[in-house]
């Protein structure tokens, strides 16, 4: 089975912890955006935000962006604005998961992806979950909080580690 490319479209502010402590090797099948305020706390957000490099190309694993202004919806404008007009036409029918505390507005964002993108869209739970309740299980070790690059591995790794 290969892993379907799937791309996350984050409102930091909602969930500070979705990505807190996650471990990426060189995996080149997630792409991640994290949405947050212009005068958001810098150290908080590299505290709670990987910004770990992949291996193949220089690509931050995680790509943020900042809100224009202060205003207090400013960063959902900036996510509806970039997942909306974002070209998912390079990947076959990615994954896309608009990831919040709720909000109604990304319901709709979702269906627009699905109606006009042909993307799969979903909207998730970002303070009930972590990136890693999201991805195929056998990609993932939750207790070390780590993704692997094939299933193959995160098996081994779970037999070597884990099955004692
Ligand atoms: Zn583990």
């Amino acid at each position: 089975m290969t892993f379907v490319y799937t791309v996350f479209f984050i409102e930091w502010e909602a969930c500070k912890d979705f990505l807190r402590d996650i471990r990426f090797p060189s995996r080149s099948q997630i792409e991640i955006h994290v949405f947050h305020r212009k005068d958001a706390d810098q150290n908080q957000l590299r505290n709670t935000i990987p910004d770990k490099k992949l291996y193949d190309d220089r690509r931050p694993i995680v790509i943020k962006h900042s809100s224009l202004t202060t205003f207090p919806k400013a960063v959902e404008d900036i996510l509806v604005y970039y997942a909306s007009s974002y070209d998912f036409s390079r990947f076959k029918k990615p994954d896309v998961y608009l990831v919040s505390g709720e909000g109604r507005r990304y319901e709709e964002l979702a269906k627009i992806l699905r109606k006009d993108k042909r993307v799969s869209a979903w909207v998730i739970d970002g303070k009930r979950t972590t990136l890693l309740d999201w991805l195929d299980a056998n990609y993932v070790c939750k207790i070390c909080k780590f993704i692997f690059d094939t299933a193959h591995e995160g098996v081994q790794h779970y037999e070597e580690y884990h099955m004692k």
